[in-house]
């Protein structure tokens, strides 16, 4: 069983600035694993724990991404890989999409693929779907859990949505977005952390891949990115002791009829 995990490395703030280019100014905040991720990882690695075979990590990103590539091989994972180039610096997440798909067909035994549900920071939660009909194989978005995996059959998951639980079967290979109640992620140990710090990171570039720079065309652009406007500063409750501030605020809730 050959499980692949897209990875993506994010600011860990969100307090990001915006360029005049509109991209994303990360510049000099901490860079960590996307959320979704490590729910995805950590579910690939009990899988494969149980299944045995082998758990790729694959990042689309530049070289300062092998920190939290690193981190999955921390966690368990048994492979790795970059995909980096410099056409890769400008892409929407269709053309991401078509760049992952053109490494998963080149490695070409994969079974399953975990994606996050989004990525904290473009958080288009576009890329699972993109890569899933760019393959051709079935995609199951929102997993909150995974019932079974058949090394070479299928997949059976609840789909957590927000009014029930759904339970789907696909064939595999399939491309699944995982959400954050799906697992507990194990944290590294040190001692793995240490082991990991100088793997080397296979990268392949778009001419690895066979990608020429018009399968990179954007289909979006972004017109314009402003944050969003200053949440009004809250109000303090006034009160000799913490009864008389309760009773002040109990009765500011009435009078807004919140309670
Ligand atoms: C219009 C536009 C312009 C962009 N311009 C740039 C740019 O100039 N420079 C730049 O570096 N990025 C840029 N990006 C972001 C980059 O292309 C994203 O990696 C890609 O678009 C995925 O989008 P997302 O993060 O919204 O995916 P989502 O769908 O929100 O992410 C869901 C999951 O997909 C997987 N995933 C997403 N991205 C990656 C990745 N790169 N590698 C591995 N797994 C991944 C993860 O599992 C993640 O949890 C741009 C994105 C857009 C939409």
């Amino acid at each position: 069983m050959h499980i692949v995990v897209c990875l993506k490395q994010v600011p860990r703030d969100n307090s990001v600035k915006i360029n005049s280019d509109l991209s994303i100014n990360a510049e000099g905040i901490e860079q960590i694993m996307n959320l979704f991720d490590e729910y995805a990882v950590e579910e690939a690695l009990k899988w494969n724990e149980e299944l045995g075979g082998k758990v790729t990590v694959v990042s689309l990103g530049p070289d300062e991404w092998k920190d939290q590539i690193r981190r999955a091989l921390a966690m368990g994972a048994t492979d790795s890989l970059l995909l980096s180039d410099p056409s890769f610096a400008h892409l929407d997440t269709l053309s991401a999409a078509r760049v992952i798909t053109a490494a998963i067909k080149k490695l070409g035994d994969v079974d399953l693929v975990l994606c996050g549900r989004n990525s904290t920071d473009d958080e288009s939660g576009a890329f699972a779907p993109s890569l899933a009909r760019l393959l051709g194989w079935p995609q199951l978005t929102y997993v909150g859990k995974v019932n079974e995996v058949s090394d070479g059959d299928k997949v059976v998951a609840e789909r957590h949505l927000e009014e029930h639980v759904e339970t789907v079967e696909a064939k595999l290979p399939a491309v699944l977005s995982v959400v954050k109640d799906i697992n507990e992620p194990r944290y590294p140990s040190l001692l793995r952390i240490k082991r990991v710090a100088k793997v080397e990171i296979p990268t392949w570039s778009a001419a690895d891949l066979g990608i020429t720079a018009d399968a990179l065309t954007p289909a979006i652009s972004v017109s314009n990115r402003v944050p969003p406007p200053p949440r009004p500063s809250g109000e303090m409750v006034d009160g000799a002791d913490t009864n008389e501030k309760v009773r002040a605020l109990v009765d500011k809730l009435m009078s807004a009829q919140v309670i």
